[in-house]
C-alpha cells in the first residue's frame, strides 16, 4: 500500500483482484486485520461507516476533501493541539484532527 493512500478494505480487495484474480475477499480482509494487529497498518474511521487502512502508523492528522472524497495526511507538526493535560479523567489512546473542506483553487 502506498504510504499516502487511505483505502477501504473493499478498495484493497479490488486492487488485489487485478493483480491476483483468484484472491478471495476473506483473504484480503484477514490480511488487513493481521497487518493492523502487527501495527503495519492503522484502521481509521475517517468516513462515516467506512474503515480505511492507513499505511502511515505514525501520529498525524487528516484532511478530507469534501468535493473529491480524497483523504490526505497532514503532518503532526502542522497543527498544534493543546489542553490534553486538562483531560484528567481519561486515558488518551489516540489524538488526531480531521479537517474537512475543499482545496483552494
Ligand atoms: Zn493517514
Amino acid at each position: 500500500m502506498d504510504a499516502h493512500k487511505h483505502l477501504s478494505a473493499d478498495a484493497v480487495f479490488k486492487r488485489a483482484k487485478r493483480i491476483c484474480h483468484s484472491v478471495s475477499r476473506a483473504t484480503v480482509y484477514n490480511t488487513l486485520n493481521l497487518l493492523v494487529k502487527k501495527n503495519v497498518l492503522k484502521a481509521q474511521v475517517l468516513l462515516e461507516e467506512t474503515i480505511v487502512f492507513d499505511a502511515n502508523t505514525q501520529p498525524h492528522h487528516h484532511f478530507i476533501d469534501e468535493e473529491t472524497g480524497e483523504i490526505t495526511d497532514i503532518p503532526w507538526e502542522d497543527l498544534i493541539i493543546r489542553g490534553q493535560e486538562n483531560l484528567k479523567r481519561v486515558v488518551i489512546r489516540d489524538v488526531q484532527v480531521i479537517v474537512r473542506g475543499k482545496r483552494k483553487r
